[in-house]
């Protein structure tokens, strides 16, 4: 659809539909972005994203494969190794790019993300590692985790303006919901309208990307579940 704000182009834009969503298929570029960035969301009032308070978990997360520094860390669950053996070609851009006077960087993760040199990637032993396979896989054994594949959620269960749940669709049917006591954390519900849906013990975290994560809280209606 032509899009008003980008003067009226139609924009391409793919996306991951799959385990792993679009880290399954992205280019494992591995850039944290500037702590300025960070730090201008919390002054508008996005209390927690400020860089201080995002570098720890991104610290956490890493697992810098040539080792820790300032800027990076081991341990974490998510691979990031540098390009040790770019093409000829694009060694030349960068080489030329620095003989013509702009600053080589080294780390795009550092204080200064200007200039050129190559990004470092999420990728371990020579392929790709989505967000699928470094936080989810490890810890598919857990009692309190239930992966549903092929499913659509088309609302969010709102309860006093408060998300209290998701309605989904697998193969264009809505399954039973099972007991809720067979459900550890995700509580399955029967709303009013006698959809399949989980409720959440704890809370509802909407992680379908910026495109359908609006278009899902557009969907959300009011409910009273069963409880
Ligand atoms: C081609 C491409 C290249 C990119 N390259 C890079 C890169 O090199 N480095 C980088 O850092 N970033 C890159 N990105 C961006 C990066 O991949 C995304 O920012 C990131 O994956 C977003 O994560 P997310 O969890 O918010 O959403 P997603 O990864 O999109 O995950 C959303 C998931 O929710 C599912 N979903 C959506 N709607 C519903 C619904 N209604 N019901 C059920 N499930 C639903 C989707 O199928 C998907 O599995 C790239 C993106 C693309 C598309």
């Amino acid at each position: 659809m032509p899009q008003k704000h980008a003067n009226n182009r139609s924009l391409f834009w793919p996306r991951g539909k799959v385990l792993g969503g679009s880290s399954s298929l992205n280019r494992m570029i591995y850039m944290r972005g500037h702590a300025s960035d960070y730090d201008g969301w919390a002054a508008q009032g996005c209390t927690g994203w400020g860089w201080d308070d995002v570098r720890p978990l991104f610290l956490r997360s890493e697992d810098h494969l040539t080792g820790a520094n300032a800027l990076h860390a081991t341990g974490g669950p998510l691979p990031v190794s540098p390009i040790t053996n770019p093409h000829p070609t694009a060694q030349a851009f960068v080489d030329t790019a620095v003989a013509a006077g702009h600053k080589r960087n080294e780390d795009f993760n550092g204080d200064d993300v200007r200039g050129v040199g190559f990004n470092e990637m999420t990728v371990r032993d020579g392929r790709r590692e989505s967000g699928w396979q470094s936080f989810v896989a490890p810890v598919l054994d857990n009692s309190n985790l239930t992966v549903t594949t092929g499913a659509l959620i088309d609302r969010v269960l709102l309860e006093n303006g408060r998300a209290v749940g998701v309605e989904y669709v697998v193969d264009g049917a809505r399954p039973e919901p099972a007991p809720w006591w067979s459900c550890p954390v995700a509580r399955p519900v029967r709303p009013p309208s006698c959809c399949a849906a989980v409720s959440a013990r704890r809370r509802t975290c909407a992680t379908s990307a910026s495109t359908w994560s609006p278009i899902c809280l557009a969907w959300g209606r009011t409910c009273t579940t069963t409880r």
